[in-house]
């Protein structure tokens, strides 16, 4: 892959949650000048445009709780495909657009892993696991299950795409959780996946824990898959999400977390997902959430400029 190449890709899905909006976070995060803060890095920037969904046909489910399934396993669809050719090319840098996306970004980056021979590592910065089978889910909301879909577990077989290369929970580290439901904690112990939930880094600090795995991803020469969710950060500094939980990341952590990634040099993909424009402050949130990505790219914080808000 060539790294000094972004590739920017939107992703207006927002049939996986309960609400309307996330649908306008690509023109958001345009707007709030994500392809011009990657080229003041250095990078050449290719935006792909929008992408619309792959049209599966519709099938329905057992658990009548269920909402869009034909519409998000026709993204996971398109995404993966999308993603797996871009993940040649340069950096994918997805634009959601709701979670759910992540089933595709996830299942196509695995794919580019596992054909170059490299061993792909999750970061997952949520309050959320996501790791809902559609047995489980009680919201019916599909933003709820890409883990779960990306890791292999069971019942998705029939309803979405089939699964290349499924995700080896060993190298899964979710940093951020506040909020995960009994079927989810229990597969997240039985998986053995890493988790540092807000307790966690209360008491450890992002920078310990962080390090730790990508010390990890280093020494097993791994590349690296960063989801980011809104929700991962504090209400009170990103309120453009529609399932905003309460003691989130602060600005400093966040920071400090792409700060460190940029250091490691292994990201090769990244989502920027749950952002909801209806639900912002004047692009106060999308604003963020540019920054954010540029400090992943390599901003340091010497080279923020001074503004108020
Ligand atoms: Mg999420
Ligand atoms: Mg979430």
């Amino acid at each position: 892959m060539n790294r000094k190449t972004c590739i920017v890709i939107g992703a207006p899905v927002q049939d996986g949650t309960g609400r309307l909006g996330c649908d306008m976070g690509p023109s958001a995060f345009r707007a709030a000048g994500i392809g011009p803060a990657l080229q003041s890095l250095g990078y050449q920037v290719l935006d792909r445009g929008n992408l619309s969904a792959t049209a599966r046909p519709a099938r329905s489910h057992p658990n009548p709780a269920i909402r869009s399934l034909a519409e998000i396993a026709g993204w996971t669809e398109t995404l993966a495909a999308e993603v797996h050719e871009a993940s040649t090319l340069g950096m994918p840098i997805v634009l959601g657009g709701d979670h759910s996306l992540a089933a595709g970004t996830l299942s196509g980056h695995a794919r580019h892993a596992a054909e170059a021979g490299r061993k792909l590592f999750v970061l997952w910065l949520d309050a959320h696991p996501d790791l809902h089978t559609l047995e489980s889910t009680e919201s019916g909301n599909l933003h709820g299950v890409p883990m779960a879909y990306a890791l292999g577990l069971p019942g998705f077989s029939g309803y979405f795409p089939p699964l290349s290369t499924p995700l080896d929970p060993a190298r899964v580290c979710m940093m951020g959780l506040r909020s995960v439901d009994p079927a989810e904690r229990r597969r997240l112990v039985e998986l053995g996946i890493r988790v540092h939930d807000m307790r966690a880094v209360d008491e450890n600090g992002v920078g310990t824990l962080l390090r730790d795995f990508l010390d990890e991803v280093a020494r097993q020469d791994g590349i690296l898959h960063v989801s980011l969710d809104v929700d991962f950060l504090d209400p009170d500094i990103a309120p453009g999400v529609g399932t905003t939980v309460p003691g989130g990341a602060t600005f400093r952590e966040a920071h400090l977390i792409m700060e460190m990634l940029h250091d490691c040099g292994r990201v090769t993909s990244l989502d920027l997902v749950e952002l909801n424009p209806f639900l912002d402050d004047r692009g106060r949130t999308a604003r963020l959430l540019v920054d954010l990505t540029a400090s992943l790219m390599g901003r340091s914080v010497l080279d923020r400029p001074t503004r108020s808000f």
